[in-house]
Formats: C-alpha cells, sequence, structure tokens
C-alpha cells in the first residue's frame, strides 16, 4: 500500500516534536539516568500524593507516591507501553489481523490510545480528507462524524443501507460513476475514504453481517480506499459469536479501526484506540503530539492496573455483564414499542448497541412532535434529521436511547403515539 496518497497536507507536513522525543526515551531508561532534558515539571511540587480507587468486585486499584508522580506526569503521545501491550494482544486474540503479521513496517498493524474513539476519529479524518473530496458513508450516522467531517468541506456521499447496515450493491453503484483503473491518475474525484459503524450503529442500530464486510471490504480493494470501522458498541454485541470485524479481514493494511472503551469502561475518562497501518497511526500520534500531547496519564494507569489484574478472562467477564444488561434493556423497549407504537410506527430490533431507529407512519419529519415533546418535558427521543448528511431534510424517524432509563420509564414511549394521533388530525403532512 502506498499511503502517501492518503495523506492531505497538512498531515503529510507533521513532524516529531524533538522533545516529545526526548522524553519517550527518558520513560524507557532506567530511573538512574539523570535528565536535563524536556520540559517535565518537577511532581514534587504537585498537590496530589496518592490515590486509592475501590473497584465494584472489591478490588482496589491503588497509587502509592511513586506511581502517583508518574500518573502525574507527562508519557509518550501514544499511550503508556503497559496499556498498549495489553491492548495489542486483546486485539491480535479477538481478531487476528493478518496485519499482525507483517514484518516490514508498510501496513504493520500498530495501535494508540486516544482520548475517546471521537479523538481518534477527529484526527483520523483530518489526516485523510481533502476540501472537495469525495467521502463515502452510510448516513443517517453518528452526528458526531458529521460535525467532524462536514468543516472539513469534503462531498459525503450516501450509500444506502438497511437494517443490515451498508448495502454492497448500492456501493457498487455508487462507485460505478468511476473507473477503478484510473483511481490513481492525478485529478481522479474517486473517494479514497468509506466510514461506517459496523455493530449497533447510531442512530440506526444497524449491524452489518459478515457477508456484506467481505464484499464491501473487496469493493476498497478494487478502489484502493481505506476503510474506517468506527465500533464502539463491538462489545455490545448482544449474541455471540461477535460478527468478524474489517479488521480481521484486513490482508492489505487498509482498515483504520477505532475502538472505545466508553460503553463498557466509562465515558468520562475518555479511553479509546485507533487500530491499523503504522504509517498511518503514526500520523494520527504526531497530530496528538501537537495538540493534547496524550491522553492523561492518571487515567491511563487507572484502567491498566484494572485491565492487567483482570487479565482478558476478566475483562470478558465484565463484558457479558455489561451484554446482560444492555440486553435486557433492549427487551424492555422492545415490548414497549410493540405495546404502544405498533400502529404507528415500524423498527427493527437491534442486535448490538443502545438504539431503536423508529420510523412513523405517516410523519414527514419528526422535528416539530420531539420538541413538542421536550417542551412539555415528557420523553425526550431525538429527531432523526440530526443524524442526516443534511439535517434540514425532513426525517420521519426518531432515535430513543435504552441505556439510561428504566424499563418503566422506557415505556412512556407510549406518549409518543398520542401526540402522534394529535399532529395526524392537526397537521396536514405531504
Ligand atoms: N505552552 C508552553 C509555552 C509550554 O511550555 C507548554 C508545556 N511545555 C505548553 C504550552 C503545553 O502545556 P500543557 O501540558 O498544559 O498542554
Ligand atoms: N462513534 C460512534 C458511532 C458513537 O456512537 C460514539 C459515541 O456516542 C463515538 C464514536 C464517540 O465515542 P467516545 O466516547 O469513545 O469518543
Amino acid at each position: 500500500m502506498n499511503y502517501a496518497r492518503f495523506l492531505t497536507a497538512v498531515s503529510a507536513a507533521r513532524k516529531p516534536s524533538p522533545i516529545r522525543i526526548l522524553t519517550e526515551l527518558q520513560q524507557r531508561s532506567p530511573p538512574s539516568l539523570i535528565s536535563l532534558a524536556g520540559g517535565a515539571p518537577n511532581p514534587n511540587t504537585f498537590p496530589f500524593q496518592s490515590a486509592s480507587i475501590k473497584v465494584k468486585n472489591g478490588q482496589t486499584v491503588s497509587f502509592d507516591e511513586a506511581a502517583m508522580k508518574r500518573a502525574l506526569q507527562y508519557s509518550a503521545s501514544n499511550g503508556i507501553p503497559e496499556l498498549l501491550t495489553w491492548m495489542k494482544n486483546l486485539q491480535k486474540n479477538l481478531h487476528n489481523p493478518p496485519t499482525a503479521s507483517y514484518t516490514s513496517e508498510n501496513g504493520q498493524m500498530d495501535m494508540c490510545v486516544t482520548t475517546g474513539s471521537q479523538e481518534g476519529l477527529c484526527k483520523v479524518f483530518e489526516m485523510l480528507v481533502n476540501p472537495g473530496d469525495n467521502v463515502l458513508l452510510d448516513a443517517p450516522t453518528y452526528s458526531g462524524t458529521l460535525a467532524a467531517l462536514q468543516p472539513l468541506g469534503c462531498n459525503l456521499i450516501n450509500v444506502p443501507s438497511d437494517q443490515h447496515g451498508m448495502i454492497p450493491a448500492a456501493l457498487k453503484e455508487v462507485l460505478s460513476r468511476w473507473d477503478p483503473s484510473e483511481v490513481h491518475k492525478p485529478g481522479s474525484t474517486a473517494p479514497k475514504v468509506l466510514y461506517t459503524i459496523p455493530n449497533g450503529g447510531n442512530p440506526t442500530g444497524a449491524s452489518m453481517t459478515t457477508q456484506r464486510k467481505k464484499e464491501v471490504y473487496e469493493l476498497a480493494r478494487q478502489y484502493d480506499m481505506l476503510i474506517i470501522e468506527d465500533d464502539p458498541y463491538y462489545f455490545l454485541q448482544f449474541d455471540k459469536p461477535w460478527a468478524p470485524t474489517f479488521l480481521s479481514m484486513d490482508v492489505d493494511g487498509r482498515i483504520i479501526r477505532t475502538d472505545s472503551f466508553s460503553k463498557i469502561l466509562s465515558s468520562g475518562l475518555r479511553i479509546g484506540f485507533v487500530t491499523g497501518p503504522k504509517p498511518l497511526v503514526d500520523r494520527v500520534v504526531l497530530h496528538i503530539q501537537a495538540s493534547t500531547m496524550h491522553t492523561s496519564t492518571f487515567t491511563q494507569l487507572m484502567v491498566s492496573q484494572l485491565l492487567h489484574s483482570w487479565g482478558q478472562e476478566g475483562f470478558l467477564q465484565h463484558i457479558d455483564r455489561v451484554i446482560e444488561f444492555y440486553r435486557g434493556q433492549r427487551d424492555a423497549m422492545i415490548s414497549s414499542a410493540d405495546k404502544w407504537l405498533k400502529d404507528v410506527a415500524e423498527w427493527h430490533s437491534p442486535s448490538a448497541g443502545m438504539f431503536l431507529w423508529i420510523k412513523l407512519k405517516g410523519i414527514a419529519d419528526t422535528q416539530q412532535l420531539i420538541m413538542q415533546k421536550a417542551l412539555e418535558k415528557e420523553v425526550l427521543l431525538v429527531p432523526g434529521g440530526v443524524f442526516m448528511i443534511n439535517s434540514s431534510d425532513p426525517c420521519p424517524y426518531v432515535r430513543a436511547a435504552f441505556s439510561l432509563s428504566t424499563p418503566e420509564q422506557i415505556d412512556e414511549v407510549h406518549t409518543l403515539q398520542h401526540t402522534y394521533e394529535h399532529m395526524l388530525t392537526h397537521t396536514h403532512t405531504p
């Protein structure tokens, strides 16, 4: 793979910070190293001394004074080594990516820690997307993705999808505008980047089948595209075995995968990961060097200590408990929808994630309905328009998140039915 053709001028121009290189060198050296380099402040002057955090299973994550000094200090931009090692092992066990065994740097799998997957996504987009570029995605899609992509001035092209995610035949049709043998020609407008949420999509709840992923990957090969696999609901797949990921199929090194701990360990701690070909992960890390420098060292150490004490087995047992919870919530959501909304709406039961995507029959746009409900301080749902490429286009859908509410609160979706009936009799919808 030639990654140079994918990089924006800004990304290609990023250079390592000489001081960051010294900081990272210092961290890999024995403590006896006398360093007058770097610009690290003296942690003896910091007010925090030690910490002890109770884990729900009775364990404790503790920071003695030495650990605390490290936690309060600058650290490597790609992440602290012990967290990265743990995650690389997990990634290999879960996905066995072909690129993990590459010996040459080009295309070889690498990872970095990000401050939530949102930071990774935003930096990946800024690395790859120029003004005017055609970018493929299956809308409706996560509004945070639109917020990161749209200001880059690219042209977002929607690939039709259904409850099983992006439709390969539709992607083929969209791509038929370009000749695969000409995508490398200067001035080609062929898309270089495809973005998708493969499991429990936000907002649609859709999950892609293995067969579809294989077909989409083949099309990406044919047109030499990178695929951004944004998979924060991977660990929230209700049924085993979990679907094979794009990363697991990546023989070429064209997958950039973002993982997130937000739905399984903490959303507020802000921990995510970018996995992909080393030359691309390196570019993201250079961007981190120049912006946040690194994800909070304290946060990384706290999470890393817990993961090391759990081991992969303990981690996956925790995931099983999280899945149990969300499966119960999904079931409550579906039974409430069945009870109240059968006549007025349509939906597909999601097999992953935390969202139900509800289509209201005979209503062109749900914006007014939802704002009215919000004003009445009853149920709060998100009108579907915010997930569309053009947010002012009418949208007959609403997104219901079943993550936070009790089954009794979820049952309040019945108020949607009353307002819906009221709207149908008092407005004329085209
Ligand atoms: N500005 C200047 C002039 C600095 O010296 C530094 C840190 N060396 C920074 C900004 C970045 O500081 P922070 O750790 O708060 O990101
Ligand atoms: N990608 C998708 C599809 C999401 O739904 C979210 C959060 O809602 C994110 C990324 C951002 O997650 P994080 O908290 O890891 O930044």
